[in-house]
């Protein structure tokens, strides 16, 4: 056994779950709010014999290493050493992946920069003129120091003499770490905002121009490009700093910018982190509903005009978060009326509006009620209605369109079904794809029953592919755990499903399976036909 697994079988899945997540026995299993998605009732399995987890909401499973990545943002070898720490091995064979190695000194490199930026801003002549400009913007001395912010000097290599000169990295690195562009540093003169990942580690910077300075080189802000460590999509700004606020109130407020962020986090509205942008990618949606669900949106952007922004709403509601909208009335940045009036920020967010009530009070406000306007509104709305994930939420808001524009909810529906074309990729994969055999279900079952009540020896023959390869090796082996890697995960999960075997349940399932596999022979004509309407009569009987 390589210590990967040795230190997974000494690692309790239940337990280490717990430390996120309270769990409840449910008969062979533990149950759970899952933590990776919004939900108010419990599909968050663990099996503590297949030291497993999965979540029946969102799909999310895995074992012991999977769940530290996914919860921690770590890498696999973090999440090894974190474990093999916890159960207290030495780790000899795992050696960090060259890919690892790498990532590890380009972390390192962003976060001495950090430091040396901080200092500059906090302790130096250099930067007191860059201190002075936060300070008149507003931000307190105590937000300078939370947020970490810091000065790069107006020099062409002071980050390369520092890391290259004095640490020994390479030129390479640097232009690697985000840090320079053509052997010269990429940040000068400049405001810098540490831009920290999920764990909280400096992956790179925002640097923004000093007022009065020349513009030229890059204009009012320079951002790290994308690198190894940094992806402008899968950041938000702030939320090492404001994690745990966003987590004890349950939603997050979610602005546009690095100021906006401290701005909010000094009127007393913590729970607040920044995308660059207007609209939330796939990945921070994930990163959000881990902690919250319920993300308030104060954006620079007209989000109703702006067609990212709405297809990030549209997604944020598919993965279960509640979106909700500040309208600011007067101010145009949050950050702003944050600095300015805070008690007016406050408030404003308080009055947070659901997303789609937003939407149609902007829609009327642009276009009047006019027959022209209501035309206009109408196009603008019904694809997005269309979209809402929730048939209740989605019923309430036609009926709220419909009383606005003074028509009838089925003038609604009707051209709601008109737009939504039938021919549109879209609209055959959601209405034809999904359809599973009954067949396919049934054998499905069958495998769940026989596996949580021993009955695996008993096993009937299967005709979808992969059930009846499941049910081959089962019948020779019931431990699903030896199942070809193939097979596994997906069997394995069966376990997880609530319900015990009953042997009741276990002859239906057979016979009713039995029954389809009797009506298909007879529909083609295999076999003798007399013996099977005997045989499907007798099956038919007692229903
Ligand atoms: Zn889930």
């Amino acid at each position: 056994m390589d210590q990967i697994e040795e230190i997974k079988s000494k690692v309790d899945v239940v337990e280490l779950v717990q430390e996120y997540v309270p769990l409840k026995r449910a008969g062979r299993n533990f149950k759970g709010l899952c933590p990776f998605h919004g939900e108010k009732t419990p599909s968050f399995m663990v099996n503590p014999e297949l030291q497993i987890f999965k979540c029946f909401g969102c799909n999310l499973g895995g074992d012991a290493y999977t769940f530290l990545q996914k919860i921690e943002g770590m890498e696999f070898g973090e999440a090894l050493q974190h474990l093999a720490d916890r159960v207290g091995v030495k780790l000899v064979s795992y050696r960090p992946t060259q890919g690892e190695q790498l990532k590890e000194k380009l972390v390192g490199m962003n976060v001495l920069t950090g430091q040396v930026y901080h200092w500059l801003l906090t302790q130096q002549k250099a930067g007191k003129e860059a201190l002075e400009y936060l300070k008149q913007r507003g931000l307190s001395d105590e937000a300078i120091e939370k947020f970490k912010l810091g000065f790069a000097p107006d020099n062409w290599d002071f980050v390369t003499k520092f890391l290259v000169g004095k640490k020994k990295y390479t030129r390479d690195d640097l232009a690697r770490a985000g840090l320079a562009v053509k052997n010269y540093d990429r940040f000068r003169n400049r405001v810098m905002f540490p831009l920290a990942n999920a764990r909280g580690q400096v992956v790179g910077f925002a640097g923004r121009v000093l007022p009065g300075a020349s513009e030229k080189e890059g204009g009012k802000y320079v951002n790290t490009p994308e690198t190894e460590i940094y992806h402008k999509s899968e950041l938000l700004y702030g939320l090492d700093v404001t994690r745990a606020e966003i987590k004890n109130a349950g939603w997050a407020v979610v602005v546009e910018g690095e100021i906006d962020t401290i701005a909010s986090w000094q009127a007393g509205v913590k729970n607040v982190v920044a995308i660059k942008g207007s609209a939330l990618t796939e990945k921070q949606v994930e990163l959000l509903r881990r902690i919250c669900d319920t993300v308030v949106l104060a954006l620079d952007t007209d989000v109703a005009g702006d067609a990212a922004a709405r297809r990030g709403i549209e997604m944020a509601d598919k993965n279960g978060l509640m979106v909700k909208m500040v309208k600011l009335s007067g101010a145009k940045d949050p950050g702003d009326l944050a600095i300015a009036r805070p008690e007016e920020w406050r408030e404003a967010v308080k009055n947070a509006i659901p997303v789609y009530d937003f939407y149609l009070q902007s829609a009327v406000e642009r276009h009047g009620l006019e027959v022209a306007g209501k035309k206009k509104i109408g196009q603008e709305l019904l694809l997005v209605w269309a979209n809402i994930s929730d048939e209740i939420v989605k019923a309430h808001y036609i009926k709220l369109l419909a009383k606005t524009l003074g028509v009838e909810e089925g003038d609604i529906r009707q051209q709601m079904a008109k737009i939504l074309n039938p021919k549109s990729p879209t609209f055959a994969e959601a209405s034809a794809g999904k359809q599973i055999p009954r067949r396919e279900i049934l054998e499905e079952y069958v495998i769940e029953l026989a596996l949580k009540g021993g009955k695996t020896g008993e096993l009937p023959e299967m005709k979808t592919d992969f059930w009846a390869r499941v049910a081959q090796e089962l019948v020779k082996d019931s431990d699903p755990r030896k199942l070809p890697e193939e097979l596994r995960e997906k069997t394995q999960i069966l376990l997880l499903k609530d319900g015990e075997f009953a042997e009741k349940e276990w002859e239906t399932a057979l016979r009713e399976l039995e029954e389809i596999e009797v009506r298909e022979r007879i529909g083609t004509g295999q076999g003798d036909v007399r013996k099977l309407t005997k045989r499907l009569s007798e099956l038919t009987k007692n229903k």
